[in-house]
């Protein structure tokens, strides 16, 4: 999900010290949990995508509104309201997340989250540049139906931020915790390139999702972290872009018409005839 508007300001200073303690701690352990360069990398994520956040926000606002003029319910900004909101918040983005690993064009974008081969608070902030772009794609129902844009904004910055702690290996298991929401076991499979890892756990608050849609898997065997076949660098254009010129290839390379749709909508394992 995306991190940031002025609503979470507040969370980059915050972020910053618990960074700081999980590099501390993760050394006292004796298994050091970052790297500088793999750092830089997520950080350069981090600003593309908040650069692209500021640009983009308030055209997204305005089609969110627009829309929301159509609504065919109204739901009330109550508790009541608000927690339905989140619940069908967390609804769409487990299928914007689940389209962004199984549909090419979406996982080129996606893509830059798993590229480093750490797990670490850093890796959660590796955000995609062009995240922002693609979310309305999945998102528009929520105001048709008569979610108030702002509360999706507001309450989706709130999910947001949930999905931050999830990035580590300093948190163990969770017992019952894990039966209905997230936990950093689970994630960590989520960043897994083991054959039994790839595509699962979907979700960013509620594990439920995966549960029930058939994409839950629990941590088994030790994670390793990133791409089945990793980037080997920290330049933030070829982390931003990388997937998106080797989709292009694939393309111009293409047979036939259908080959080429195949390497744009298809899976990303698809590979050219
Ligand atoms: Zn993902
Ligand atoms: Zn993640």
């Amino acid at each position: 999900m995306e991190l940031f508007d002025d609503s979470r300001a507040w969370a980059l200073p915050v972020f910053a010290l618990i960074i700081l303690l999980e590099a501390g701690w993760s050394v006292w352990r004796g298994r050091q949990a970052y790297e500088l360069k793999d750092f830089a990398g997520s950080m350069s994520q981090l600003a593309g995508n908040i650069a692209v956040q500021l640009l983009t926000r308030g055209a997204i606002l305005g089609f969110y509104l627009w829309l929301y003029e159509f609504r065919i319910f109204t739901v009330p900004n109550s508790l009541l309201g608000l927690l339905i909101t989140a619940v069908a918040i967390d609804f769409v983005f487990y299928w914007f997340h689940r389209a962004s690993h199984r549909i090419r064009i979406f996982w080129t974008v996606h893509v830059s989250h798993h590229s480093s081969e750490l797990m670490n608070f850093g890796t959660a902030l590796r955000q995609p540049w062009l995240a922002p772009l693609v979310k309305p794609v999945f998102y528009w129902p929520l105001p048709l139906l008569g979610f108030d844009p702002l509360a999706i904004m507001t309450v989706g910055a709130f999910l947001t931020i949930y999905g931050f702690w999830t990035h580590t290996e300093q948190i163990g298991r969770l017992g019952v915790f894990e039966w209905v929401f997230v936990s950093p076991a689970h994630h960590r499979v989520h960043h897994g390139s083991n054959p039994i890892y790839i595509d699962k756990n979907y979700a960013n608050f509620l594990i439920i999702w995966d549960r029930l849609f058939g994409t839950f898997q629990d941590e088994m065997e030790p994670v390793r972290y990133g791409l089945t076949k990793n980037i080997e660098s920290y330049n933030p254009f070829v982390i931003a872009f990388h997937d998106i010129r080797d989709t292009i290839v694939g393309v111009r390379h293409a047979k036939n018409i259908r080959s080429a749709v195949a390497q744009v909508f298809g899976p990303p394992g698809h590979q050219p005839d």
